[in-house]
């Protein structure tokens, strides 16, 4: 069976592209007491980002901490300071940020349409109506956020994805310019999780045609950046975040990310680090990718976290393991339909071991 999946239909790129936000606002702001909601991360605040944002009277400025990973409880809350701000449901969702808060306004924009807690919608398809109109803006790039179908929340048991068509933004504003400012290291670790997605992507069993052409293209583009010089590589990396979405869209991670997963939902780690500190330990699965990886992180002098499972109970340990096996569809694509045989409990048990 072939998917027959949506994508973000509306899409403006470009240096200085933030100026134009506010006429494509206000193409929907109509009506009475129409208003406006900026979920902003608030490294921002009181930055001259934050001072540019096109607030109008009525609307909500939403300063979210991302210092954890989003979690559903988070998003409960934030739903309820929107209620309590206006009674009225906003006609917009901004989200302004990098993975994490527009992962948010994702989820935010999703239950204020939805009844109960964001933690019953984690899965697949189980919303039922569709969001408030949102919109991101990155400033990060690399996660693929921005045109993915899911906003990743951790929730009481488990850390997974609200998966659904309505999940897509409405409106994507890609200013290379936002990008400016972001510390060398987390610019790093947000451009791997990128190279990391086009590697598991193109070396996996479910590629196809459509898969490879984003997914080839966006690796180019990291090479580009990562490995060359170039004055406009804050517009590439935006372009292979965009790209390298679309790549895995149609296909699926690998091992890298289901460990990544282990390391996130146990020890708390960002996924942009947790997949750098997995992928250095996985060079039997992705040799070549390894290997350039490595020249990367010496290109840009970056110095990986070790030893970090080292005091760790053999019961969390174990919780590592049951969350990364648990993710059937990533094996699938990177070992093929025999991947019990290859990753076995023991193997995986290893490779946390040494990390
Ligand atoms: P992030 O959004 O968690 O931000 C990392 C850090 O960078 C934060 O401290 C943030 O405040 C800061 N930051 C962001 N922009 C900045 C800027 N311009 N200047 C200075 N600091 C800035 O990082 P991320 O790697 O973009 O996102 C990771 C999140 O994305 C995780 O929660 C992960 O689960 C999620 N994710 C989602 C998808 C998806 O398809 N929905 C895919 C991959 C990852
Ligand atoms: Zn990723």
């Amino acid at each position: 069976m072939y998917r027959n999946f949506s994508i973000v239909p509306k899409i403006m790129f470009g240096r200085g592209a933030f100026n134009q936000i506010a006429d494509i606002l206000n193409e929907r702001r109509i009506g009475e007491g129409a208003y406006m909601v900026f979920v902003i991360d608030d490294v921002f605040t009181d930055a001259p980002l934050e001072a540019r944002l096109p607030l109008e009277n009525g609307d909500m400025l939403l300063r979210v901490n991302v210092e954890d990973e989003p979690k559903t409880k988070y998003i409960d809350e934030l739903v309820e300071k929107i209620r309590a701000f206006n009674p009225k449901k906003p006609v917009g969702v901004i989200g302004i940020g990098g993975g994490s808060a527009m992962d948010i306004a994702k989820a935010v924009s999703l239950m204020l349409n939805n009844p109960g807690s964001s933690a019953d919608y984690q899965g697949w398809d189980l919303i039922k109506n569709p969001a408030v109109y949102h919109m991101a803006i990155p400033t990060l790039a690399g996660t693929g956020a921005e045109i993915s179908r899911t906003a990743i929340l951790t929730g009481p048991e488990k850390k997974l994805g609200i998966n659904s068509d309505y999940t897509l933004f409405d409106q994507i504003v890609l200013d290379p310019e936002l990008l400016v400012g972001v510390p060398k290291d987390q610019w790093f670790y947000t451009g791997m999780d990128c190279y990391i997605h086009d590697v598991e992507s193109l070396q996996g069993t479910f590629i196809n045609e459509f898969s490879r052409a984003y997914g080839e293209k966006s690796l180019e583009l990291c090479r580009e950046v990562f490995l060359g010089e170039h004055e406009d590589k804050d517009d590439k990396l935006m372009m292979a975040s965009y790209f390298g979405g679309m790549s895995i869209a149609y296909s699926q991670v690998g091992a890298c990310h289901a460990l990544s997963y282990g390391l996130s939902y146990v020890l708390g780690i960002h996924h942009g680090i947790g997949c750098c500190i997995t992928f250095d330990y996985l060079e039997d699965i992705y040799p070549e990718g390894v290997a350039e990886f490595r020249r990367m992180m010496e290109k840009h002098d970056i110095t990986l976290p070790r030893n970090l499972t080292k005091n760790m109970s053999e019961g969390d340990l174990e919780k590592m393991v049951t969350t990364a096996l648990g993710l059937v569809p990533l094996w699938e694509n990177c070992l093929g339909p025999d991947w019990r045989n290859i990753m076995t409990r023991e193997r995986t048990l290893e490779l946390y071991k040494r990390m």
